[in-house]
């Protein structure tokens, strides 16, 4: 029989896994502190637990995709939290994008209990949550992802198993770092050209023909021409995870730029009240930089 699981956090990521997890047949039971976010779940079959304890009290398999470090360390590790309430042999995952010091943490913490827990950081977006196409980047023991793996099949075809625990949030940090950086450079281009008189869509053909190319040029068609700014990624999350990123590299000396650089745009956002909005708002920042209405 399928084994039970719970799923915490089912907010613009989460939900759409959670979906995809119960659609593959898993019983499901949810728990979201914003109840108005298990809606769609609850009427797609999924059970409804009053608080995270009650999750776990009823699953054999329990994710989490929470915002940031604080939330996931409270949740897991709180007296009364994931890790004292879970039975020996569950497995707990957490799906967030976190500090590598968050599941090293958890970790120990879960296995004097005899409880398994994995780190599994994803990467594809709202989209790819939606089409079950997300890269799955999972930290710890490859034996509890081989018993872990049926789930997170439900959630993509690639499933990495990059290492011990904080190794999947480093490679999770590293790709987000990339994106973003992409992502910048596709907007200052953007704007220039446009700037400059060039048609947006003429950019967006002749570059996706030629060597500037990324998957952020799609955001031109998708969001940056019709100028539709609701997350997806939101500003806030970036900027978490370029923090990540650079606190890595600070505890290993290795000098990094481009971070920095992507972090301000993050950071120039959030002090413009967008961090709520899809990272592809700071093309208003560069716009505002270079006078454009
Ligand atoms: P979100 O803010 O849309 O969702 C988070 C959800 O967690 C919310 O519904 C919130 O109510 C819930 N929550 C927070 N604390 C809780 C708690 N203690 N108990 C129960 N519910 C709680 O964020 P998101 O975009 O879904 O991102 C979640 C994680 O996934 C982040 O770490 C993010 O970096 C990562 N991620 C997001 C994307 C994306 O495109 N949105 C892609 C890859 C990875």
């Amino acid at each position: 029989m399928a084994p039970s699981v719970g799923f915490i956090g089912v907010g613009n990521m989460g939900n759409p896994m959670a979906g995809n997890v119960l659609k593959t047949g898993f019983p499901m039971t949810v728990f979201d502190k914003n109840p108005g976010a298990m809606a769609n779940l609850l009427q797609a079959g999924a059970q409804k637990a009053a608080s995270a304890q009650e999750v776990v009290e009823r699953s054999e398999i329990v994710m989490t995709c929470l915002p940031a470090s604080p939330d996931v360390e409270a949740l897991y590790l709180e007296p009364g939290g994931l890790v004292e309430r879970a039975r020996p042999g569950m497995i707990l995952i957490d799906l967030s994008s976190v500090l590598p010091s968050t599941p090293r943490k958890i970790e120990p913490a879960a296995k004097a209990r005899g409880v398994h827990f994995l780190e599994a950081p994803v990467s594809g977006g709202v989209s790819g949550a939606r089409a079950a196409t997300l890269a799955v980047m999972v930290g710890g023991d490859p034996q509890v992802l081989e018993r872990a793996r049926p789930v997170l099949r439900a959630l993509g075809p690639n499933i990495f198993s990059v290492g011990p625990v904080g190794a999947g949030n480093t490679v999770k940090a590293i790709n987000n770092m990339m994106a973003c950086v992409n992502s910048l450079a596709m907007m200052e281009g953007y704007v220039l050209g446009v700037k400059a008189g060039l048609d947006p869509m003429t950019i967006y053909d002749v570059v996706k023909a030629s060597s500037g190319g990324s998957k952020a040029l799609e955001r031109i068609p998708t969001a940056i021409i019709p100028r539709k700014f609701e997350p997806g990624f939101k500003v806030q999350l970036m900027n978490k995870d370029l923090e990540t990123f650079n606190t890595i590299a600070k505890d290993l000396h290795v000098p990094v730029s481009f971070s920095n650089v992507a972090q301000r745009y993050q950071q120039a956002a959030l002090a413009a009240g967008l961090g709520d909005q899809d990272t592809s708002v700071v093309l208003k920042i560069i716009e505002r930089l270079a006078a454009m209405d």
